[in-house]
């Protein structure tokens, strides 16, 4: 087929479908480039909306978004409506950014019903995910058919975790019965990263060790050594690990039973720690920018919650610098890591002793993309690497065209 747009050559659909949204990128997997991307929001609900950043600029629109399909059309009209045409805009694949692949999937992988089937049956793991990704690759499919569709898992990077750091201390019959262990998340960022980081670093990843943070809306951490993952904070779900926007992060189990016993059942238990806890448990809102103004504001709540955020960090990066017997770089990325400057400077501070030292005017300068925040005099390099879940998604799926 002629391409009248030879500036789109190769385009990847990357798409992350959740229970009520829809994320889109358009991204050229060569250059990095993104050429559209946007957010479908309150699909199935009366008030949807649908934003929408293209290289000219921003739109917004407001209305009824029934169900995921009118959501997705709705994607493959806005990209029409920019003048490309879908057929000529040279998308040659769809990258699924797909949560759960339990034992499964370690790789990415070219969806067919089969793989659409494995991904439905691994929903028990990852309740809140898995579904949305099978409507999205459902979807998806009946409306570009002609092309390659290819699944990139959260959990895939961390598949090659040692065993004595997936492996819970629990009943081996049950843990194998219910393919219970420590699965990780958000892997396409910590490999990416970990990537780009020695890159910037202009090192070989084989000789590398990283603690990589990403802290985003969800966050993890994780200890890489020579580009292979040793340990990662979240486990059989996203729930465990650092404290987040709306997650507990690390909790006594003894609190679910607890919980359990004093008369809360399980579908309320998941919602407090997953969806009201964390940051916005603790102060009453999960926008860390949000956050901030409140501790500006001197309200206490969020003062401690801010503490307790940063704390959480500090242990982390501690066990993780152990466990890897020292460390050469920390690495922070995500929307809080990327921009967040007393995050970096609080979670690292007063660590001089250990070769840790995080310079004041390059932490604070203002600068974006991938710098380097440590003293020249700091023995472990600090950076701050954007993560890119997206481009990694596409340069993955570009591989089965
Ligand atoms: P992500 O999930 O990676 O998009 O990150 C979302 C989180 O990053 C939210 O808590 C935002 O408040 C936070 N964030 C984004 N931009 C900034 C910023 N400029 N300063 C502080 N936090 C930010």
């Amino acid at each position: 087929m002629s391409n009248p747009n030879p500036g789109t050559a190769g385009a990847v659909l990357v798409l992350n479908s959740g229970s009520s949204s829809i994320k889109f990128k358009l991204v050229e997997p060569a250059s990095g480039n993104t050429l559209a991307q946007g957010l479908i929001e309150r699909i199935g609900e009366p008030e949807g909306r649908i934003t929408f950043h293209h290289t000219t600029g921003k739109d917004e629109r407001f209305g009824e978004i029934l169900d995921h399909r009118a959501g997705l059309r709705a994607v493959l009209e806005i990209l029409e409506g920019l003048g490309r045409p879908l057929h000529d805009a040279g998308i040659v694949a769809v990258g699924h950014r797909l949560v759960h692949g339990g034992n499964v999937f370690h790789e990415p992988t070219l969806i067919d019903d089969d793989v659409v089937r494995a991904v439905d049956e691994l929903s028990e793991l990852a309740p809140l995910h898995n579904p949305a990704n099978v409507v999205g690759m459902e979807v998806a499919r009946e409306e570009l058919p002609d092309i390659p569709h290819v699944g990139v898992f959260d959990t895939a990077f961390f598949h090659g975790l040692p065993a004595k750091a997936a492996t819970y201390a629990i009943d081996r019959d049950v843990a194998r019965k219910y393919d219970i262990r420590r699965y990780g998340f958000h892997g396409t960022s910590h490999e990416y990263v970990s990537h780009r980081a020695a890159d910037f670093l202009g090192r070989d990843i084989a000789e590398l060790n990283l603690v990589v943070l990403h802290l985003g809306n969800g966050a993890s951490a994780s200890a890489i050594a020579g580009g292979r993952p040793v340990d990662t904070s979240m486990g059989l779900t996203p729930l465990e690990g650092l404290v987040m926007g709306t997650r507990s992060g690390d909790i006594d189990p003894g609190i679910v039973m607890h919980l359990r016993r004093v008369g809360m059942d399980v579908d309320t238990i998941d919602d407090l720690l997953n969806r009201r806890s964390g940051l916005k448990g603790m102060s009453g809102v999960n926008d860390f920018r949000a956050l901030l103004k409140l501790v500006e504001e001197g309200d206490e709540d969020a003062r401690l919650a801010y503490d307790v955020y940063v704390h959480r960090i500090r242990k982390y990066v501690g066990a993780y610098t152990f466990e890897l017997g020292g460390v050469d770089a920390v690495v922070f990325t995500g929307g809080v890591g990327e921009n967040n400057i007393d995050v970096r400077r609080d979670s690292l501070a007063g660590l001089g002793r250990l070769g840790i030292v995080v310079d004041d005017a390059r932490n604070t300068a203002d600068e974006r993309g991938e710098r380097r925040i440590s003293a020249d005099s700091s023995q472990v390099e600090v950076l701050v690497i954007p993560t890119d879940e997206e481009l990694a998604i596409a340069r993955a799926a570009l591989a089965f065209v």
